[in-house]
């Protein structure tokens, strides 16, 4: 068994699992093929598990959870670090507590480890105006964690200006900030930003996302990554995690597959050297666009990528 390493944010207490593993499924397969996975990943050593009310994958990961202490693979859900998502559509005051609450039910928890909104984009709900400011909602997730139905609280697809703007009128800043993130797309300004404001990152689609509706295959057939990864005999895979490790953050990579489960975890034994940082470095840049498009519209506070992104895509 793999013992991953973990990062910690002194400001916050933070201690987060260095890898964990995404429950993003797509296609979307049963619940028992998610729930061996997960059984599966924590025999491996995974402790970190990264789910969201949208991704349909909070029941069996709250089963797995149960039966992996059933079965002796961990003593205490305490082993654990969760972490799930508040969904656009519930980004309104009033409704945050019940979605937790919700969450909290299908997953069989009692509390969560990270409790993160989703989006920075709300979504029409019934009742409810538009555009409406982070603050409510914020306030919201702050009670969340004072009843102890998380351990911390974070957010999701932020962009630099959006987390400013939040920032402004915060109790409890947020811990986590959770964003796309590969060599492909390496979010430089928003990293030395969060760093400055002691938010640790998270990254998501590590592997840029190949082989999902919202992802592309930029990184996984990047000729640089290939070179190096073939120099080191390593993956593509293994050297897109190592970068993302040794920049500090902390990675959540989806994989239903045994062997690319284990593959993933099998990237704290070596090291980039400075002339593969560099030609990591120079690599040309691009954020996703697939699976944004219903948080722009007339209807919505953003009218276009560049406004929900905050002018950083390329
Ligand atoms: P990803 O982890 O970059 O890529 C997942 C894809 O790569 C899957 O198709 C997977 O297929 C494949 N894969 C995994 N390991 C591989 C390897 N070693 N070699 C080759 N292919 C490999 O993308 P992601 O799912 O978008 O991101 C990971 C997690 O981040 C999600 O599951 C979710 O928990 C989270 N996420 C959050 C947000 C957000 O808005 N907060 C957005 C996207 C994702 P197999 O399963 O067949 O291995």
């Amino acid at each position: 068994m793999v013992t991953i390493p973990e990062v910690s944010m002194g400001s916050t207490g933070l201690v987060v699992p260095s890898l964990g593993m995404g429950m993003a499924v797509y296609p979307l397969t049963s619940s028992e093929t998610m729930k061996s996975a997960i059984l599966h990943a924590i025999q491996l050593g995974y402790r970190h598990f990264d789910t969201a009310a949208i991704y349909r994958s909070q029941h069996p990961l709250g089963e797995a959870i149960k039966e992996a202490q059933r079965l002796g693979f961990i003593k205490s859900r305490d082993e654990l670090f969760i972490t799930s998502k508040l969904w656009c559509s519930e980004a309104h005051h009033g409704c945050v507590l019940p979605a937790l609450k919700k969450t909290l039910q299908i997953l069989q928890l009692e509390y969560l480890d990270l409790y993160l909104i989703h989006c920075p984009a709300i979504l029409k709900l019934e009742g409810y105006e538009l555009p409406m400011g982070f603050k409510s909602i914020w306030e919201s997730m702050e009670k969340s964690q004072k009843l102890g139905l998380t351990r911390f609280i974070g957010v999701s697809n932020f962009c630099y200006r959006k987390l400013e703007e939040l920032l402004v009128d915060v109790k409890i800043p947020p811990a986590i900030n959770q964003v796309e993130m590969n060599p492909v797309w390496q979010q430089k300004k928003l990293r030395e930003f969060c760093k400055e404001k002691g938010i640790h990152i998270t990254a998501y689609s590590p592997l840029g996302a190949k082989g999902t509706l919202w992802g592309t295959n930029r990184a996984m057939e990047c000729e640089v990554l290939k070179q190096i990864a073939e120099a080191k005999r390593k993956t593509v895979a293994q050297v897109c995690l190592r970068w993302v490790y040794e920049q500090g953050m902390s990675i959540i990579v989806k994989s239903l597959n045994k062997e690319r489960l284990k593959e993933n975890l099998e990237i704290f034994d070596w090291m980039l050297s400075q002339e593969e940082l560099q030609k990591i470095d120079g690599i040309s840049q691009q954020k996703r666009s697939s699976g944004l498009e219903e948080f722009i519209s007339e209807e919505n506070p953003y009218k276009s990528l560049d406004e929900l992104c905050d002018g950083e895509t390329s």
